[in-house]
């Protein structure tokens, strides 16, 4: 995902390297790069304008930092920006104070609207929330099926009405069923059109009004780029939106429409759809967000990833360990391990530092990669394993190390500097800092 704003964003970066400051006239490069990137981006061209003009007030008025070159800390700039106009925290599903919770999925034809009310549900019944879908696109009895069918599969009822009730009326009485069923939340599916028109959008206020939602979620297709911007705006104009849900990130999309959907409507985007199966749904963390962006890889979503398969004790020592620079071979052996376990390995091979780049062929390199490596951790005593910087420091060890795993001394070298390199980037952002290394090549 973004990978292409990712490598122009590390060009404009690298432009900065090497100089000793932060100016005027060495940041035109980088900006023009910037603005660039969010332009090839798909990015809203009012939302490069604002966000370029205040990356280079803040670069300009920048302290400098003792120890952080001017590229890193133009990077940092842009990080910060990149979060805060993605709207600095994730905001949850509003939920309200007597039951049913109302949520209104809003959005254009085969956006995901349908397979994101189902995901949404499922999300909260993990959270031991009960749910109601309730099925109102009377002019496609296929959506009506789609969503009977994806009710089966998570186990959450569905109410419809078939295809010869009125929408609204079906939405009233849906939320009157969940009242009955006495669940906590009911999530309308609405009809979709393939652009937007006056008769859906009359509708859908209509059934705003009737349900008075506590949520009302534009399902968002990442794909649409550009686009984005301009639905978003009209639908916040004429509906009046609280959040927004952008599906298909793990699909070959831009980056754009993640930075304008909030710019553009001032409402957050609540969670993100990253496949067409029903798990396939994350919430949105704009932090995590603008450090795919810069290509830093996602160490956090890989250890709340891993927390699904562990045991919560596990992860927690894990993740104290990361924060505390304690890292060592052994619990980087465990985290391999776990990903071979966790099927997709193209999807998490994104999340980790450097790896952001692969994309399909890269993937088969990637697990050749894991096997390699996995086999140099093999070849280590269980010293050297809880103890990395032993290999640092002696050359006779890598050598035995490169004999006993067939590999050359410099692939072990490199495992070693790559693997030292990440620990320091872990501490850093342990510390609430930002990682001063975005690529990770070899890891
Ligand atoms: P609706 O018309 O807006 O209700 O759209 P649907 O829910 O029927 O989805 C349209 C298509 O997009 C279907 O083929 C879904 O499987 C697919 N889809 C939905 N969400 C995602 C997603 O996050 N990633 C991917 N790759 N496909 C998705």
């Amino acid at each position: 995902m973004f990978d292409a704003l990712a490598e122009r964003l590390e060009d404009a970066w690298k432009k900065l390297r090497g100089q000793d400051k932060i100016s005027q006239s060495n940041i035109q490069e980088a900006l023009k790069e910037v603005r660039r990137a969010l332009i090839s981006a798909d990015v809203n061209l009012q939302v490069v304008k604002g966000f370029v003009a205040e990356v280079e007030k803040k670069a300009l008025g920048a302290e400098v930092i003792s120890g952080v070159n001017p590229g890193q800390q133009f990077i940092k700039i842009v990080y910060d920006e990149l979060v805060k106009v993605m709207g600095e925290s994730n905001i949850p599903l509003a939920k309200a104070s007597t039951p049913p919770t109302v949520i209104l999925m809003a959005g254009l034809q085969g956006t995901g609207k349908t397979t994101a009310t189902a995901k949404l549900a499922l999300f909260l019944r993990k959270e031991k929330r009960t749910c109601l879908m309730v099925a109102t696109d009377v002019y496609r009895p296929a959506a009506i099926d789609q969503l009977i069918t994806l009710g089966q599969q998570i186990e959450v009822p569905v109410f419809e009405m078939g295809t010869d009730a009125d929408p609204v009326e079906i939405a009233r009485l849906g939320v009157e069923k969940a009242k009955e069923l006495g669940v906590d939340t009911v999530i309308i599916d609405t009809a979709g059109r393939l652009q937007i028109d006056q008769d859906m959008m009359g509708e859908l206020a209509r059934i705003k009004a009737t349900v008075k939602p506590d949520d009302t979620l534009l399902v968002v297709d990442a794909m649409t780029g550009q686009e984005a911007a301009t639905l978003t705006h009209t639908f916040h104009e004429q509906i009046g939106i609280t959040g927004a849900i952008l599906t298909k990130l793990d699909g070959d999309t831009r980056g754009g429409a993640a930075l304008s959907v909030r710019q553009v409507s001032g409402q957050p985007i609540k969670f993100v759809g990253v496949g067409e199966k029903v798990e396939a749904l994350q919430p949105f963390y704009p932090e995590r967000m603008a450090s795919r962006i810069l290509n830093m890889g996602d160490v956090l979503t890989l250890v709340e990833k891993a927390q699904e398969e562990l045991d919560l004790s596990d992860v927690e020592k894990m993740q104290s360990k990361i924060l505390q620079a304690q890292f060592d071979f052994n619990d980087f052996l465990k985290q391999m391990r776990l990903l071979k376990n966790m099927g997709s390995l193209g999807g998490l091979l994104k999340l980790i530092p450097g790896m952001g780049k692969l994309s399909g062929s890269d993937i088969a390199k990637g697990e050749t990669e894991l096997k390699r490596t996995e086999s140099m951790i093999n070849s280590m005593t269980k010293e050297e394993r809880a103890n990395p910087d032993l290999l640092a420091s002696s050359p006779g060890r890598r050598r035995r190390i490169a004999k006993g795993s067939g590999h050359s001394e410099s692939d072990v070298s490199n495992l070693i500097k790559n693997f030292t390199r990440m620990r320091a980037m872990m501490k850093q952002m342990g510390q609430g800092g930002m990682p001063a290394m975005p690529g990770m090549p070899g890891m």
